[in-house]
């Protein structure tokens, strides 16, 4: 290769700064590599739990998790176009091949949840922690949702404001994707840490300090934490790619887009075809080797060879129930659990251990995970 490449990389989460570091890796002779995220560090969105209740840090100086010969550009992308992108300060940037990993953020679709916060984003974090500091003892907190973010935000919030009253709305039973020993655990959890359990009622709406339910009841709440599904960017969907209804980019099983062949998806914000990614769900353990991936996928572009499918495995399901305890449930490639948990401490260990080794992996460029589930069990799954 002697002419020299544009490579742009649009969001620095864990998906975009694996594959920026990963192209880096391979010093490509005349290959660049542009970075652009609104802000200058790196955030560790498997910690915002423990950032809006001060019981850990989620940022790290981006300069310390890429590669040094990686262009940083601190900026906004508005638009994608053909060979190249706008920024919000109005500059553009030209690419040959562009990463699209802009990751997710809570869905706020719906506006009957105009009143609540989250953990989903930075931003958002930082505004609970506001919000947490300005609330006197016995004030009520209220976490909507049963799935793993809601659970390890209540246990969290509970742990380490033992006197505020935690209670959590679930419309059905929490982590309902466990085996039942786990979910007795997470119950357990919960109720040793003080958090009311309100399961089987979904919430109508969120006004200032109250909650309502759909089965007329209401709750007084000073504080109310959506902890319900992410929804994804809108950037590739307003740029005219081609998305999936959530608006996620559709891709090629490789990662590359659907009618442009010069993009290539990374992360929470991708589509990838059933067949290889009917099991993925949002998470960081998904993320890493699709940013790997999605690097040796652009790696092989610029060589002019054909990219390879994904093959994408699950490990476990790791959730921290506060800072002494967790649940790591052991999943089949397709995160079906397997029968192998840890729980408590040791748990609690393990868990802190892989959040320091996701770092590790974007800053090297490097994960290896298992190997997807064998196609016609994907197929099941998702005809079933
Ligand atoms: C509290 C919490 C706990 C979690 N715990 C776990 C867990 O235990 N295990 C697990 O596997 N997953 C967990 N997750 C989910 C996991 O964090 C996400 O799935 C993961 O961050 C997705 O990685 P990503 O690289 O796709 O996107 P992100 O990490 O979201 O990064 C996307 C980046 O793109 C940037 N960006 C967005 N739009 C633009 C734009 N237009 N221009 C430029 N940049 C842009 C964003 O600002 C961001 O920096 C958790 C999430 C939360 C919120």
């Amino acid at each position: 290769m002697n002419q020299s490449k544009q490579v742009v990389v649009v969001g620095a989460g864990y998906a975009g700064v694996m594959a920026a570091n990963r192209i880096l890796a391979a010093r490509l002779p005349g290959v660049a590599v542009t970075v652009i995220n609104p802000r200058a560090d790196f955030v560790e969105r498997i910690r915002l739990h423990q950032f809006a209740t001060g019981s850990g840090a989620a940022t790290i100086p981006l300069t310390e998790v890429l590669d040094p010969a990686a262009r940083i550009r601190i900026d906004t992308v508005e638009r994608i176009d053909a060979r190249s992108v706008l920024l919000g300060d109005g500059d553009v940037v030209d690419f040959d091949y562009l990463v699209y990993a802009v990751g997710s953020v809570a869905d706020r679709r719906d506006h009957a949840l105009a009143h609540t916060h989250t953990v989903a984003v930075l931003e958002d974090a930082d505004r609970l922690r506001t919000r947490l500091r300005e609330l006197s003892d016995g004030a009520v907190v209220t976490v909507v949702g049963g799935g793993l973010t809601g659970i390890e935000t209540a246990v969290e919030i509970a742990e380490q404001r033992p006197t505020l009253s935690v209670q959590m709305i679930s419309a059905g039973p929490p982590a309902a994707q466990l085996p039942a020993a786990g979910r007795t655990a997470i119950v357990r959890a919960l109720t040793r840490n003080g958090v009311t359990l309100r399961e089987g009622v979904r919430v109508q709406r969120v006004t200032e300090g109250r909650v309502e339910l759909d089965d007329g009841s209401g709750l007084d709440s000073d504080c109310t934490v959506w902890a319900g599904a992410f929804a994804v960017p809108d950037l590739a969907r307003r740029s005219g790619l081609p998305v999936d209804e959530a608006g996620r980019l559709r891709t090629d099983s490789a990662l590359v887009c659907l009618d442009n062949p010069t993009i290539v998806g990374v992360g929470d914000a991708v589509a990838a075809p059933d067949e290889v990614a009917g099991h993925v769900r949002m998470s960081c353990q998904a993320a890493l080797p699709l940013g790997v991936h999605g690097a040796d996928t652009v790696l092989a572009l610029l060589n002019g060879e054909t990219p390879t499918p994904l093959s994408l495995g699950f490990v476990a399901q790791c959730i921290s129930l506060g800072r002494r305890s967790a649940l790591v449930q052991a999943v089949r490639p397709d995160d079906s659990p397997r029968r192998f948990a840890l729980r408590g401490r040791l748990a609690a260990v393990v868990k802190e251990q892989i959040c320091r080794y996701t770092v590790k992996y974007v800053r090297a460029g490097s994960y290896r995970g298992p190997a997807g589930p064998a196609r016609v069990q994907v197929a099941d799954k998702v005809a079933s």
